[in-house]
């Protein structure tokens, strides 16, 4: 089957080329040009098998629409946008968006950041094997998944990696920038600050288990720790 991806842009041209792209791709496409009518459309009807959301959009704009969407699905999210600020490349990532791309951009590119999360997402049906690691907790590599004890986290595929690391390395501090390395695969500019907000993430997820995992410790100046035995 094919796979659709829907896509929120409220410029009619560039959705236009976007759904080009994405068609010559094997993908089939979806344009909505108002964020309102596209969460309706998500909650209303079949997940597509990933998103791509402009940030300015008419109705709800893409950050609360990504929220939005969170709270539902954890369908593949990727975010565009002309403002570059840090502040929103943050804020992209904080309310659960899995990548994204600063306007303008090569649409080539996005086509294959949206391929690249489709693989991700695929690998979340491969058969599952599930590897045990610290404290109690298990990674299934192909799904992109961790347990505590039989109870699942819902994890991005960032904080999937993020999170693995520290797993697979109990008691071994690691520094943000080494952290870093596992969000992007390329060299974005993009801060600390970024690792700091998806360990927040990740803490919060832990912090929801039954009972609370405190696990990830904060290294003063350094990075962070998992404190397992
Ligand atoms: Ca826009």
């Amino acid at each position: 089957m094919t796979e659709r991806v829907l896509v929120v842009e409220d410029e009619p041209k560039l959705a236009a080329l976007l759904c080009d792209y994405l068609r010559a791709a094997g993908l089939d496409s979806e344009w909505l040009a108002d964020g309102r009518q596209a969460l309706e459309r998500l909650q209303g009807g079949a997940m597509p098998a990933a998103l791509i959301l402009d940030l300015m959009l008419p109705g709800l704009d893409g950050l609360e629409l990504c929220r939005a969407v969170r709270a539902f699905s954890d369908v593949p999210i990727l975010i565009c946008s002309a403002r570059v600020e840090e502040l929103d490349r943050l804020l992209g990532l904080e309310l659960g968006a899995d990548d994204y791309v600063c306007k303008p951009f090569s649409p080539r590119e996005l086509v294959a950041r949206v391929k690249a999360l489709l693989r991700r997402a695929q690998g979340r049906l491969a058969p599952v094997s599930w590897v045990p690691a610290a404290g109690g907790f298990a990674i299934d590599e192909a799904g992109q998944r961790i347990l505590w004890q039989a109870q699942g986290l819902a994890l991005t595929p960032v904080e999937f990696r993020l999170l693995r690391q520290l797993l697979q390395h109990p008691r071994r501090v690691f520094e943000r920038a080494q952290l870093l390395d596992l969000i992007h695969e390329d060299f974005r500019d993009v801060s600390d600050r970024v690792v700091d907000s998806h360990i927040k993430n990740i803490r919060r997820k832990l912090a929801a288990l039954d009972p609370p995992q405190e696990c990830i410790a904060s290294v003063y100046g350094v990075g962070y720790r998992m404190d397992l035995p």
